[in-house]
């Protein structure tokens, strides 16, 4: 974990993107066809040559900015993922950490994930159909 930049050292969101599974959303989470952002990720390293699950997929999340305009500190920018862009074009981490702090300082339970949980809402938020 690097904490001066609140990033791990290794990206599994990233390797997924790479190895098929999905597409970066603008919320930088890694968004699958099947269960959109609700997906948690672990990576094993290796050297063997196994097979991609398909090529990068294009992002389908369009002009939805549901992600983006649910989070309490506006930590989103709303731009979307390009290769090779620093995480900072789409999402000011520190603002996120910020407010898990403020919550820890006053004795709140830490709980946010809206940006995650918005995505639960199909029938409030078209893009989610979109993606099936
Ligand atoms: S967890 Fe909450 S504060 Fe952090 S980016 Fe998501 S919506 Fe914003």
């Amino acid at each position: 974990m690097d904490n001066d930049r609140i990033c791990s050292l290794f990206s599994h969101k990233l390797a997924a993107r790479k190895a098929g599974f999905g597409w970066i959303g603008k919320s930088c989470m890694l968004i699958t066809p099947e269960h959109g952002p609700r997906v948690r990720w672990g990576s094993v390293l290796t050297e063997a040559p196994l097979p991609a699950v398909s090529d990068p997929m294009d992002e389908r999340c369009g002009s939805c900015q549901a992600c983006v305009d649910i989070c309490p500190v506006k930590a989103y920018t709303g731009a979307s993922f390009r290769e090779g862009d620093p995480r900072k074009v789409r999402f000011a981490a520190e603002l996120c950490d910020r407010y898990f702090h403020e919550m820890k300082e006053r004795n709140e339970e830490l709980v946010c994930g809206l940006c995650l949980s918005i995505w639960t809402k199909t029938s409030v938020f078209p893009v989610c159909s979109r993606i099936s």
